[in-house]
C-alpha cells in the first residue's frame, strides 16, 4: 500500500467519477484586521462600504445572468438569495452606525456583524438556516474583498485534472471553478439540497461531501472522486487507479454523450421483455435538454427544488409556467411531477411551519401539504392547468396511510371542480399515484393500491425509515443500505400488492440505477425503473444480459438472506455468472 492512501466515505451530492490531482483551498479567509479611524475618515469609510456593496450587487447580477444562460433561468434564481442579502438595507444601516459609533474600518465591522449573525445559523439543525449562513458569508467575502481591493488575490489558475478540496464551496465558486475547468469537489460541508450541490449537479460536476481532516490530503495528492458511490480515495494505489480507469472505461463517454447514445441500447432483456427506464430530475439544465431530445420519460421530477433554489414561495402562475415548460418539453413521452416534498427544515417563510426537532419524522411531504391545503391546492391547480397535453402524472410523497391519500384526492377533486367552474382546461384523467417510502405504506400497500393509479418506491427514504438510519448521516452510513433484507421484503410486498390491484409500480430511489439490484427487481416484476440520469446508460447495457424468467428464481433465495452482506454476496455471484456468459 502506498503511504498516505486514504479512503474517505461521504455522501455524493453530485454524481460522476473523476480522477486527478488535489488542489486544496484552505478554509476560511484571514480575519479582517481591526483598524481605528479618525473622525475625519468616517464618511469616507462609509462611502467605500457603499461602493463595495454596489460592486457586489453588480457582480451577483452578472453571475445570475451568466448562470441563466448556461444552466437555465430557474437555477439562476439561486443567486437571488445572495442579491437580497447584499442589498439588505437594515443590515447596512447597522454597519454604518457602528462605523460611526466605534470608529473602526468598514471591513472589520462588516465581517464582525456577519460573523455574529452566521454563528447561530451555522449551528442550526435546519438545512435552510445553514444555507442562509453560507449565502451571507459568500456575500460578505465579496464585499470585504472589494473593500480590500488592493489586497485582492489574483485569480487562481489550475492545471488540467484539478479536483478541488475545501471546507465549503459556494454556488458562485462552483460556477467559477467549473469555468476554470476544475473536475470535481471534495468538501466538508453542504447537503444534497444546498445551493452548491444544485449548481454542481446542473453543471455535471461530481461532488463528495465528507468528514475529513486537512491532514488527509495535501496539494498535489492524486485523488479519485466518486460522487456516484459516495467515496473519495486520496493517494490511491495502482490497483485503485487501474480499477477506476476500467470503471470509467466501462461507463463509456461523458454523460451527455451517453444519454445521446441511449436509443442504440434499448432496455430489453435477453428474452425480449422491455424494462422501461426513466430519469429523476430536479432542475432544468443541459441534462434535462438531452433527456427530452432522446425522449426519456421522467419518472420523478422533484418539484420542491423550484422552491428551494428561489427566495420565495412560487405563485400559481410561476408554477404553471414551470410545469407547462416541462410538459411541453416532454410532450412526446411522460413526466411524473411529485408534489412538494417539504418539511419544516426546508420552508423558508417564517411561520409557515413550526420548527421541529426531527423534521425527517415530522410534517414532511404530503403531511405538510395537508396541513397547508392552500399551498397544496395552488400546486395541484398549476399542475392540472399544465396537464392539458395529457403527459403529466401527479405523485404524492411520504404517504403513510390511506386517509392521507383520501384527503389529498378530495383536494384534487375540489381543484378540478373549481377549474371546471372557471372554464379552465385541464386533463380530467390525469393519473394520480403515490410514493411508497414509509414502511407503513408498504405494509398496507393492498389498501393503498385500490385508491391510486400507480405507485413508485422511494427506496432512499424507505431504507432510512426501515433501518432507522439517517440517509444523510455519515456516521450511520454503514447501516444504511437498500440491500437490507427487510427493505427488499417491503419492496416485494409493494410490487405484489400493485400487481394484485392491476396498477403499475416503479422504483425511483437511487438503487433503481444499481446494476447489482437489477436482476432482483426484474425478477420481482417491477414495471419500470427511474434513476439518476448518470446511471441510465450503464443500466440499459445490463438489461440485455438478463433473462426475465430465470431471475424470478433468484428472488426467493435473495429474500431468504439474513443480512445485507449476504444479499450483496448472492447478487454479486449472480452478476459474475452473467458477466461470464
Ligand atoms: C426516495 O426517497 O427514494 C426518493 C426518490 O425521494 P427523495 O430522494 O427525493 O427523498
Ligand atoms: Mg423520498
Amino acid at each position: 500500500m502506498l503511504k498516505g492512501r486514504r479512503v474517505i466515505r461521504g455522501i455524493g451530492v453530485s454524481s460522476g467519477i473523476v480522477m486527478g490531482t488535489a488542489r486544496v483551498i484552505f478554509p476560511g479567509e484571514k480575519k479582517v484586521p481591526e483598524v481605528a479611524i479618525p473622525p475625519s475618515r468616517v464618511q469616507a469609510e462609509i462611502a467605500s462600504l457603499e461602493r463595495a456593496v454596489a460592486r457586489t450587487v453588480e457582480e451577483l447580477t452578472r453571475l445570475r445572468e451568466s448562470a441563466g444562460k448556461r444552466i437555465g433561468g430557474p437555477v439562476a434564481k439561486i443567486f437571488d438569495a445572495q442579491l437580497l442579502i447584499a442589498s439588505d438595507y437594515e443590515f447596512l444601516q447597522q454597519v454604518k452606525e457602528q462605523i460611526v459609533s466605534r470608529r473602526r474600518n468598514a471591513g472589520y465591522i462588516y465581517s464582525k456583524l456577519v460573523g455574529d449573525t452566521t454563528l447561530q445559523l451555522r449551528r442550526s439543525p435546519d438545512e435552510y438556516m445553514r444555507q442562509m449562513a453560507v449565502d451571507i458569508e459568500a456575500v460578505a467575502k465579496r464585499v470585504v474583498s472589494h473593500l480590500n481591493r488592493h489586497r485582492r488575490r489574483p485569480q487562481v489558475k489550475f492545471t488540467a485534472n484539478t479536483i478541488l478540496v475545501g471546507k465549503l464551496f459556494t454556488a458562485a465558486e462552483v460556477m467559477n471553478y467549473r469555468n476554470l475547468k476544475a473536475l470535481g469537489l471534495l468538501t466538508n460541508e453542504g447537503g444534497r439540497n444546498s445551493h452548491m450541490a444544485m449548481i454542481a449537479r446542473s453543471l455535471m460536476m461530481p461532488v463528495v461531501v465528507a468528514d475529513f481532516t486537512w491532514s488527509d490530503v495535501s496539494n498535489g495528492s492524486r485523488i479519485i472522486l466518486d460522487g456516484t458511490n459516495d467515496v473519495a480515495i486520496i493517494n490511491p494505489n495502482q490497483t485503485d487507479w487501474t480499477d477506476y480507469q476500467k470503471l470509467r472505461k466501462r461507463q463509456g463517454p461523458a454523460l451527455i454523450t451517453r444519454i445521446k447514445k441511449l436509443p442504440q441500447i434499448p432496455p430489453v432483456t435477453k428474452d425480449g421483455k422491455e424494462v422501461p427506464v426513466a430519469a429523476n430530475l430536479e432542475l432544468p439544465g443541459p441534462v434535462e435538454d438531452v433527456l427530452c431530445e432522446r425522449r426519456i420519460p421522467i419518472g420523478l421530477y422533484r418539484t420542491e427544488f423550484m422552491y428551494l433554489q428561489a427566495n420565495h414561495f412560487p405563485t400559481e402562475e410561476e408554477q404553471f409556467d414551470y410545469y407547462s415548460r416541462i410538459a411541453e418539453k416532454f410532450a412526446k413521452t411522460e413526466v411524473i411531477l411529485r408534489t412538494f416534498d417539504l418539511g419544516s427544515d426546508k420552508f423558508k417563510e417564517d411561520g409557515l411551519l413550526e420548527r421541529e426537532d426531527n423534521p425527517a419524522l415530522g410534517l414532511r411531504g404530503i403531511r405538510s401539504m395537508l396541513e397547508m391545503p392552500d399551498i397544496f391546492k395552488q400546486q395541484v391547480r398549476a399542475i392540472l392547468r399544465a396537464s392539458t397535453g395529457g403527459n403529466i402524472k401527479l405523485m404524492l410523497p411520504m404517504i403513510s396511510d390511506s386517509t392521507e391519500v383520501d384527503r389529498a384526492k378530495k383536494l384534487i377533486a375540489l381543484v378540478k371542480y373549481e377549474l371546471r367552474k372557471e372554464r379552465i382546461p385541464f386533463d380530467p384523467d390525469m393519473k394520480v399515484g403515490i410514493m411508497v417510502e414509509v414502511p407503513s405504506a408498504a405494509l398496507m400497500a393492498d389498501q393503498l393500491a385500490k385508491r391510486v393509479d400507480f405507485m413508485s418506491l422511494g427506496t432512499n427514504d424507505l431504507t432510512q425509515y426501515t433501518i432507522s438510519a439517517d440517509r444523510n448521516n455519515q456516521r450511520v452510513a454503514s447501516l444504511y443500505t437498500p440491500y437490507h433484507p427487510s427493505v427488499l421484503q417491503l419492496v416485494k410486498m409493494t410490487v405484489d400488492a400493485c400487481h394484485r390491484a392491476g396498477i403499475p409500480v416503479s422504483i425511483c430511489g437511487e438503487v433503481a440505477g444499481d446494476p447489482l439490484a437489477l436482476p432482483l427487481f426484474i425478477g420481482m416484476g417491477v414495471d419500470s425503473l427511474s434513476m439518476n440520469p448518470a446511471k441510465i446508460f450503464d443500466l440499459c447495457r445490463q438489461v440485455k444480459k438478463i433473462d426475465s424468467n430465470l431471475v424470478k428464481h433468484l428472488v426467493g433465495s435473495v429474500m431468504a438472506s439474513g443480512s445485507p452482506q449476504a444479499v450483496i454476496r448472492k447478487l454479486q455471484s449472480y452478476r459474475s455468472a452473467l458477466d461470464k456468459n
